[in-house]
């Protein structure tokens, strides 16, 4: 007998006949000997609809009340989900964050989870109930209801599995794992039989979709056993087959079936870029720039500064897309005259490209070969950024898809390993 935890997004839950698939698919792992904790989403389009709906109240919507609104949703999915597993004769309760004290800090809208009560869920299980647990949500110290985010029901699953010490995290989903890259992009895009935990938090917080990235810091910090695989599938599949399907995420790189040395190509769209130009080259200018930016919660991912020429320079980053337009009124109003910039550009046609792999660590040459593709097809450079496991480049827009095209079957990901 081991300890499962299940988690079924927006799609899985998305109708009535699907809420009664999840059912039918945990009750196969319930009468197989498990114990089942399952974390569900709300239905798709619920959540928008929520906060849509408290947007036609007010243009800026108290952050605790929208907690308040926004749990709802998961709240009617663990509902129609514990009366369906019933209806099938097994038995199952449901929970919502606050009853079965998922802790947060009171971040409205973006909550960390500190801790979790599993008492409650534990004597449940052993008087051979299924659990439901809504996700998405917690509670603070005063009892404030709180969301962790959007897509947070992933990182509500992965913490119950650490806490439970679980054997297992399946993560199901409407797709049937993690790609070589988007398929939509990319036709040929292969499923990955397994990914190490670091390069599915590459590739999350690069713009992979497939897992809030929380959830993957979270497996990763916990050591929380996690595959993701579809829901969409015939729920009544053997045990065996299903086990077997999906991704794995890994912890040791040699467990990694596949050797290829890139495993994926990630592409986000959400980034633009700010240049200051003519500033002083001499020592604190960065933090001259980028104090204020910091200051106004403006996160920067990439930074460059060039060689200077007569001692001046000029100095780009990227922020997200959302903030692209503070970011630019920050360094007009506060930066620009103080260092004396002649100019201040921006640009938010831009996109991020990124190549991840663990094999990256033993093969030297990725880089170039990485760009000599690119130039091959015309797309020019604007900015590049390394880690141990991934290079990514900043490129134009207009050739995201051609870039990642060309990318996949450059480095060979199109064709089985
Ligand atoms: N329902 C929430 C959302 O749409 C949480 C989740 O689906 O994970 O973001
Ligand atoms: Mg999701």
């Amino acid at each position: 007998m081991a300890l499962i935890v299940h988690k079924y997004g927006g799609t899985s839950m998305g109708s009535p006949e699907r809420i009664k698939n999840v059912a039918r698919r945990v009750a196969k792992w319930k009468s197989a000997g498990h114990q089942l904790v399952v974390v569900v989403s709300a239905m798709s389009g619920e959540t928008n609809r929520l906060l849509d709906l408290a947007k036609s109240i007010s243009s800026s919507p108290n952050p605790r009340e929208l907690d308040v609104i926004a749990s709802t949703g998961e709240q009617v999915a663990m509902g129609l989900l514990a009366m369906a597993i019933s209806e099938l004769g097994l038995k199952a309760r449901s929970y919502t964050g606050a009853q079965v004290r998922i802790l947060t800090d009171n971040a409205y809208n973006k909550a960390r989870i500190q801790s979790i009560d599993e008492s409650r869920i534990r004597s449940d299980l052993d008087e051979g109930m299924v659990v439901v647990v809504a996700g998405f949500q917690g509670v603070d110290e005063r009892g404030n209801i709180t969301t962790l985010g959007r897509g947070g029901s992933d990182t509500s699953a992965v913490a119950l599995a650490a806490a439970l010490k679980a054997d297992e995290c399946l993560i199901y989903t409407d797709v049937d794992g993690v790609y070589t890259t988007d398929p939509r992009v990319v036709p040929e895009a292969r499923r990955l039989h397994a990914v190490t935990f670091e390069e599915m938090l590459e590739m999350a917080s690069l713009g992979s979709k497939v897992l809030q990235i929380r959830s993957v810091e979270f497996a990763g910090k916990y050591k929380v056993p996690l595959r993701v695989l579809s829901s969409l599938t015939d729920p009544l599949m053997s045990l065996e087959e299903e086990a077997k399907s999906g991704t794995l995420i890994t912890f040791e790189e040699d467990s990694k079936m596949e050797q290829a040395i890139i495993s994926g190509i990630a592409f986000n769209r959400d980034e633009a870029k700010i240049t200051v130009m003519g500033v002083p080259d001499r020592p604190g200018i960065a933090y001259t720039i980028l104090g204020p930016i910091g200051d106004a919660n403006i996160d920067v991912d990439m930074i460059i500064q060039n060689a200077s020429v007569d001692g001046m320079t000029d100095f780009s980053f990227t922020v997200h897309r959302n903030e692209y337009q503070q970011a630019l009124d920050v360094l007009n109003n506060q930066v620009k005259a103080h260092i004396k910039a002649t100019d201040i550009r921006g640009d938010n046609r831009i996109c991020k490209v990124s190549l991840v792999g663990v094999g990256m660590r033993t093969h030297a040459g990725i880089a170039s070969k990485m760009f000599r593709t690119l130039s091959e097809e015309g797309i020019n450079i604007l900015m590049i950024s390394t880690s141990e496991i991934k290079i990514s480049v900043v490129i134009d827009e207009k050739y995201m898809e051609l870039a990642v095209r060309t990318l996949h079957k450059a480095f060979d990901l199109d064709q089985p390993v």
